[in-house]
């Protein structure tokens, strides 16, 4: 069997193709959607994801704007910048780059920013509504995971689906919604006993650790979809998922690349996410958008 490889980047790019015209009537209504990016620092990695992001929103039409703090900056000057954002009517999403430097709480930053305008979907009352199975707004990288499991047409419904990871940025949020699809999950981590038998039964396996090779062909369940999220370095400086692709591609029934899987989903669930937020401002402002 050879798996299907999931495009990220086609997929990606349909979807951004659907949020140009609702990012197009939003102007047209005079409501330009807006995001703003905070960096704190200059984590090489950090500036080039910011860069990424910032191109997407020119591309599908919406204003961005890129907030540079330094990295020995106070916690109370990130909190006093997300206060001005907050109340500006021209930013309809909000998104702290993570990772913060270490003397910045990154709970009290996320927890600061509007969780109206919390695109990332990280604010814990929007976490807290999807445990409550309500969809505010859904974190990036798990909604864009999402995405490309509906692109296979895969009923959910009993599937057994496995995570590996917790974070409450990927594995934990992803695990929630693949629960509310219908699929009997398990939540796998660094404690887990006996990893393998666990991912051996797993139709849908979703690999969020961050170490080549955590997953071997021998792990998966043969016609299992994969979604690899890792991104990490090999020695020999290439990108490389948690999955072993080679072996996942003559055993899996669907497999995501690294890279080209799911970090382009995760940029164009965020445009997604700003256009909503607009659109949720022009609803509550009264304000009509014409086809
Ligand atoms: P975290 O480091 O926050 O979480 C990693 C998780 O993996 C933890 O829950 C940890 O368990 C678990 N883990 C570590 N080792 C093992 C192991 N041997 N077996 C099973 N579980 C293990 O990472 P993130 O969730 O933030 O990111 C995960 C990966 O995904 C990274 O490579 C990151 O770069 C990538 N990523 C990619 C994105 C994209 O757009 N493509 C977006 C976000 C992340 P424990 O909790 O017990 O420590």
């Amino acid at each position: 069997m050879t798996a299907v490889v999931i495009d990220g980047r086609q997929l990606a790019q349909r979807l951004r193709t659907e949020c140009k015209p609702r990012a197009d009537r939003l102007n047209a209504a005079g409501i330009a959607p807006g995001l703003a990016v905070v960096l704190v620092g200059d984590n090489p990695a950090s500036k080039i994801y910011v860069r990424n992001k910032i191109k997407a929103c020119n591309e599908v039409g919406i204003h961005s704007e890129e907030h540079v703090l330094g990295g020995d900056s106070p916690i109370e000057s990130v909190l006093a910048l997300i206060d001005r954002l907050n109340a500006d009517p021209g930013i309809h999403g909000i998104l702290v780059q993570l990772p913060l430097p270490a003397q910045i709480a990154p709970a009290a930053v996320i927890a600061r920013v509007s969780p109206e305008k919390d695109v990332d979907g990280l604010h814990p009352c929007n976490l807290g509504a999807l445990t409550a199975g309500h969809q505010r707004f859904v974190p990036c990288t798990p909604a864009g995971i999402m995405e490309m499991l509906k692109s296979t047409a895969l009923d959910l419904t009993g599937k057994e689906a496995v995570v590996v990871g917790r974070s409450n940025i990927v594995g934990k949020p992803v695990a929630l919604l693949l629960l509310q699809a219908g699929a009997t999950v398990t939540l796998c981590h660094s404690h887990t006993r006996g990893l393998a038998a666990h991912t051996r039964r797993a139709d849908v396996l979703v690999s969020a650790v961050g170490k080549p090779r955590t997953i071997g062909g021998e792990m998966i369940k043969p016609g299992a979809a994969v979604i690899d999220v890792g991104i990490n370095r090999s020695p020999d400086g290439r990108l490389v998922g948690d999955v072993d692709y080679a072996a996942a591609l003559l055993r899996a029934g669907w497999i995501t690349p690294v890279p080209g899987g799911v970090g382009p989903m995760t940029i164009t669930m965020l445009l997604c996410n700003t256009i909503l937020s607009a659109e949720r401002y022009a609803a509550k402002h009264g304000i009509e958008l014409l086809d």
